[in-house]
């Protein structure tokens, strides 16, 4: 789904990523840790385009991203992407923040995707806030917002940058179980994280960054944790 072949990734002299090898498989759940400044984040956006690498080859969904004949845009269709700030639009319902990418960008129509989001906000437990506004909810209800707006563009896989990290310690929780329920319906994602809990429960693999480094990789998850 989503392969790494001796990545390199500059910011100007900067030398932000050493070659990077990873394949991440079709339902994997990869759970990235390591220090600020390790180069998580930037990993994470190479993946569907939002940096570029500098060298070697990253092939997602089958498309080398290096080719021109790639289109990012369905790349970004097919990868979504939670940001630690969730990013709702402001002056638009819950439900509307839904199904607004499924009617402009996938030409659902909009009885269809009101249905598949109200589907969403069940899983995601929030179907009473439907009507409500994004400034109406706490920081965990509006990250589990949009969490259901970015699987109603039904990716393959879906990339969370830190997606806790800004939140108070008691919305924690509830994120995470949604989290922990896509994953378990198979969805491929990648998690960077300090929820060292998640990583351990959730994940199958464990990456540990340092430096612009993998230096692990590994799959045994509890050994990871436990040594
Ligand atoms: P992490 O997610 O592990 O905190 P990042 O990928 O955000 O790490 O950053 C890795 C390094 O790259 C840091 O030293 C950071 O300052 C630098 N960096 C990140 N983005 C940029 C950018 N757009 N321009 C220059 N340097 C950057
Ligand atoms: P999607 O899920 O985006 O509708 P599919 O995987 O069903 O795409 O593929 C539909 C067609 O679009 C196929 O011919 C496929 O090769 C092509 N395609 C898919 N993703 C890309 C991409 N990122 N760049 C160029 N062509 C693509």
């Amino acid at each position: 789904m989503i392969e790494f072949h001796d990545v390199e990734k500059y910011y100007g002299k900067f030398h932000a990523l050493y070659h990077i090898n990873m394949t991440v498989e079709k339902g994997e759940v990869v759970t990235i840790i390591g220090p600020s400044g390790s180069g998580k984040s930037t990993l994470l956006r190479t993946i569907n385009g939002l940096e570029r690498i500098s060298s070697g080859q990253l092939i997602v969904n089958n498309f080398d991203l290096a080719d021109k004949k790639t289109n990012m845009d369905r790349i970004r269709k097919n990868v979504g992407m939670v940001f630690q700030h969730f990013n709702l639009y402001a002056n638009k319902t819950v439900l509307q923040n839904i199904t607004l990418g499924p009617e402009l960008v996938l030409k659902e129509p909009k009885d269809q995707a009101e249905e598949e989001a109200h589907n969403l906000l069940d899983l995601v437990g929030l179907n009473d806030k439907a009507k409500s506004m994004p400034s109406q909810l706490s920081g965990g209800q509006q990250q589990r917002i949009a969490i259901a707006r970015s699987l109603a563009m039904k990716p393959r896989a879906i990339l969370f940058d830190e997606p806790t990290s800004a939140l108070d310690p008691e919305m924690i929780g509830d994120v995470l179980n949604v989290m922990k329920k896509i994953a378990q319906q198979g969805m491929t994602m990648i998690v960077v994280t300090h929820e060292m809990g998640f990583a351990e429960e959730v994940g199958d693999r464990v990456v540990f960054m340092d430096q612009g480094h993998i230096l692990e990789d590994s799959k045994d998850v509890k050994a990871f944790f436990n040594k």
